[in-house]
């Protein structure tokens, strides 16, 4: 999706691997969330979750971090600049989910939104789920409530058979952000996500964070930058649809297998097949709510 030229950014929203994590509107509110803090850190020492299934950054061995410098955002400013540079996408796509699921989240699940930390890296990076390389992809830890992302990956998306479009990559920002909201609504702590498999919780809650895409895509183009009075996107295209969809069936468990073993093996998924992918984001982008997105309900899966 575009967006409109005249909305503000702010740069300081997205940090980079040189400037550390961001750390504005971690805190969970509501009683007992001590536990919940708690019980997400014991989780977010075995793994974080990702997007493609590729994450080995467990162990909590901690490692400086990259000494490359850190990627320049001073120049995103405008919804101008985020139609032409990814790093200034990266942080439009952050406001334009902060906002609606400010919105959103509230109303749909009496849940008081408070924003991740987005962190561009470079090379590795450190985090409360332990070291991450560029190669597991972009992933969100819940233990520090960050997502993390390696803009070379988006060049890797054509390995997958996809376009590099700008709304495949802001579809990509939308899921890890959908499984920030699956922590604040406390997904995280009702389901255990370690078992893999067709049908496992694993799949449902990575299923979950596609639909959750869906719902941003539903939505933002109806969700105002309060700074420039303007819709933060226009209204996407049924092309641009298309190719965010292909994405989502490019990054399907059986997709990449049979791309990388040849064959397909249903008991080691993690994420769901190209046709659950399509079909659960196509879902959220149809209805935009969080009630048809539960995945952990579903039957036919
Ligand atoms: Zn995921």
């Amino acid at each position: 999706m575009s967006f409109n030229d005249n909305i503000q950014l702010d740069p300081g929203r997205v940090t980079t691997s040189k400037g550390g994590r961001g750390g504005r509107g971690l805190a969970i509110g509501g009683g007992g969330s001590l536990l919940v803090v708690i019980a997400l850190v014991v989780i977010s020492q075995l793994t974080g979750v990702d997007l493609i299934g590729g994450l080995t950054g467990s162990g909590g061995q901690q490692q400086s971090q990259s000494a490359a410098p850190g990627i320049d955002l001073s120049h995103c400013t405008s919804g101008q600049a985020a139609n032409q540079k990814d790093e200034c996408r990266m942080v439009a796509t952050a406001q334009s989910l902060d906002a609606m699921w400010g919105e959103q989240l509230p109303q749909q699940a009496n849940t008081e939104y408070a924003k991740p930390g987005f962190q561009i890296f470079q090379n590795s990076v450190s985090t409360q789920c332990g070291t991450a390389s560029a190669n597991v992809g972009p992933f969100y830890c819940p233990g520090d409530k960050t997502v993390y992302l390696d803009l070379s990956f988006f060049k890797q998306l054509s390995q997958f058979g996809a376009k590099n479009g700008p709304l495949a990559q802001e579809y990509i920002v939308a899921h890890e952000f959908g499984h920030h909201i699956q922590n604040l609504t406390g997904q995280f702590t009702a389901h255990d996500t370690r078992q893999s498999g067709d049908g496992s919780d694993a799949v449902r809650m990575e299923l979950q964070a596609d639909c959750y895409a869906g719902i941003w895509v539903n939505r933002a183009s109806q969700t105002v930058d309060k700074n420039s009075g303007e819709a933060f996107l226009q209204k996407p295209s049924d092309t641009q649809i298309a190719d965010a969809l292909g994405v989502a069936a490019a990054i399907g468990d059986d997709h990449l297998q049979q791309q990388s073993q040849g064959g397909v093996n249903p008991d080691s998924w993690t994420h769901g097949s190209s046709e659950q992918r399509t079909r659960w984001f196509k879902t959220g982008i149809e209805q935009g709510s969080m009630q048809a997105c539960d995945t952990f309900s579903a039957t036919d899966l």
